[in-house]
């Protein structure tokens, strides 16, 4: 079938008609028509019929209703049963017109009373009809569209375990779905239609600026958002009862803390009664057990990092860090960082070289945290630095930033680690990598860090040359 007449085309049309003068007549007017072309096709039986039409190419049927193998009305029954996908006008005899008003009533396009015929008319109808059965074809593709799409809407929104209230501009409510009728124990009908005030009801802020997060004096989490509702403008509230979350997370914060108090006290005094044991302060002991005794030094050491840092992820991420902001010079801070850090490096055999200094740099800052940063970046260096190599050290001014950088000549980060290095746990677990120590939280921690003082973190790095890490924080200005 044709999608829609383009004149220039031909008009292919599937005559099926017993009579043959009848079937001539008409392949004649079609032949004669003045604008556009037809060609005829014609059977003589529906049996003939229908094995033509699954081969295609047909824009229209014009079929006599009575036919040897068929008679009457159940002749179009059996054609649109086929759904062919194709127009059909019934040609009907004189006095029989009630059979083609119930024709068109059954689904043809159209009907032709036989006598009646003439040129003009059967064009008109043929080309009336293949218009009105595409508007109608189209009609049905786009209300089945939408019904679809409305099935998916109900099925989302109906299965959504979080509220969903649409109000329009007016703050009427066009919508909710079933978990905001539980929610607001209210159902829909107390709310469709209606101006609600959900800020007083609820205090549930729907002014809240839209397309970001808000909360409110419930429990409840709100998102809006703005969208074209039955063409008008309107907010979209999504509402989350975020109460459990709350308490998951407030006994996390809990068990966490307590956790980590609770081993911090013990693991410090075994570090303490460990290092007493290897300086020699009880009394010799054999060298075997001196080196058994190391290694549960050092693991006992690491254990408490990993402790102390988890302590300041959480702290980082519930806001509940303190920074004790002083205005500072940077250079004694660097220098401090590095002394603190020389002994480690030693174990590494690696040395620690400040390049240069910007002697009235100033930044406003937390002396420790800035000091936790610096560390965290010095001893990585020193970790990943070649033995008998050393560290550089070194601070730049750009752009109203003082930039630290600590370069290594160490592995370098493989690419495929390099996007996800400041990530919780992310340890780069190749060969080697691990054996270095370490809980793989301390890179997120001085970015969290860094970013808290106003600053960012970066790092350039290149397969078996080397790293060179480094952060940047606002310099001071009187
Ligand atoms: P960790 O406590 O494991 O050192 P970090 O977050 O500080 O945790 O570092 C994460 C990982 O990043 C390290 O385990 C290592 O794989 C890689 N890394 C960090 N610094 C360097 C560096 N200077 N050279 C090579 N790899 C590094």
């Amino acid at each position: 079938m044709q999608s829609k007449i383009d004149l220039s085309d031909t008009i292919r049309i599937l005559l099926v008609e017993d009579d043959d003068a009848y079937a001539m007549l008409i392949g004649r007017m079609l032949k004669r028509a003045k604008i556009g072309k037809f060609s005829v096709e014609r059977v003589d039986s529906q049996q003939s019929a229908f094995e033509r039409l699954p081969k295609g190419d047909i824009d229209l049927v014009l079929l006599d209703l009575h036919l040897p193998d068929t008679n009457g009305l159940a002749t179009l029954d059996s054609f649109i049963n086929k759904e062919y996908d194709v127009p059909i006008v019934i040609l009907t005899s004189l006095n029989d017109e009630i059979t083609g008003i119930k024709a068109l009533q059954k689904g043809a396009q159209d009907y032709i009373i036989k006598s009646d015929i003439n040129e003009e008319l059967l064009i008109r109808s043929i080309r009336y009809s293949i218009e009105r059965y595409n508007l109608i074809s189209e009609l049905k593709r786009n209300t089945k569209a939408l019904e679809a799409s409305e099935e998916r809407f109900r099925i989302i929104t109906e299965q959504n375990a979080d509220a969903i209230v649409v109000v329009d501009d007016e703050r009427i409510v066009r919508f909710v779905n079933p978990t905001a009728e539980k929610v607001f124990n209210r159902s829909a009908d107390e709310f469709i239609g209606k101006q609600f005030d959900f800020s007083s009801e609820y205090g549930v802020e729907t002014d809240i600026e839209v397309s970001s997060d808000g909360e409110n004096s419930t429990i409840l989490e709100c998102r809006a958002n703005r969208i074209k509702w039955q063409d008008r403008d309107a907010i979209l509230m999504t509402l989350r009862d975020v109460t459990e979350r709350k308490q998951v997370e407030k006994m996390k914060d809990e068990v966490i803390s307590i956790v980590s108090h609770e081993i911090r006290g013990p693991l410090t005094s075994i570090i303490n009664s460990l290092s007493l044991i290897i300086d020699g302060e009880t009394g010799d002991i054999p060298e075997p057990t001196k080196k058994m005794i190391e290694i549960a030094y050092r693991n006992s050491e690491r254990l408490l990092r990993l402790t102390n840092d988890m302590l300041d992820i959480r702290k980082i991420e519930s806001g509940k860090m303190e920074f004790n902001y002083q205005v500072l010079e940077v250079m004694p801070l660097i220098e401090q960082a590095i002394e603190a850090n020389r002994s480690y490096a030693d174990q590494f055999k690696v040395r620690i070289r400040l390049e240069n200094t910007i002697p009235d740099a100033k930044i406003k800052t937390d002396s420790d945290r800035f000091i936790q940063i610096l560390t965290n970046l010095l001893t990585n260096a020193a970790k990943f630095s070649p033995p008998e190599d050393e560290i550089i050290v070194s601070v730049s001014r750009n752009k109203g930033f003082l930039r630290i950088s600590v370069k290594d000549h160490g592995p370098g980060i493989p690419e495929e680690f390099q996007n996800r290095i400041f990530s919780k746990f992310a340890q780069f677990t190749a060969q080697g990598a691990r054996r270095k120590g370490g809980s793989g939280l301390g890179l997120s921690i001085s970015k969290m860090l860094v970013e808290n003082l106003g600053g960012s973190i970066g790092f350039e790095t290149k397969p078996n040359e080397g790293t060179t890490f480094y952060f940047d924080l606002p310099e001071y200005q009187e």
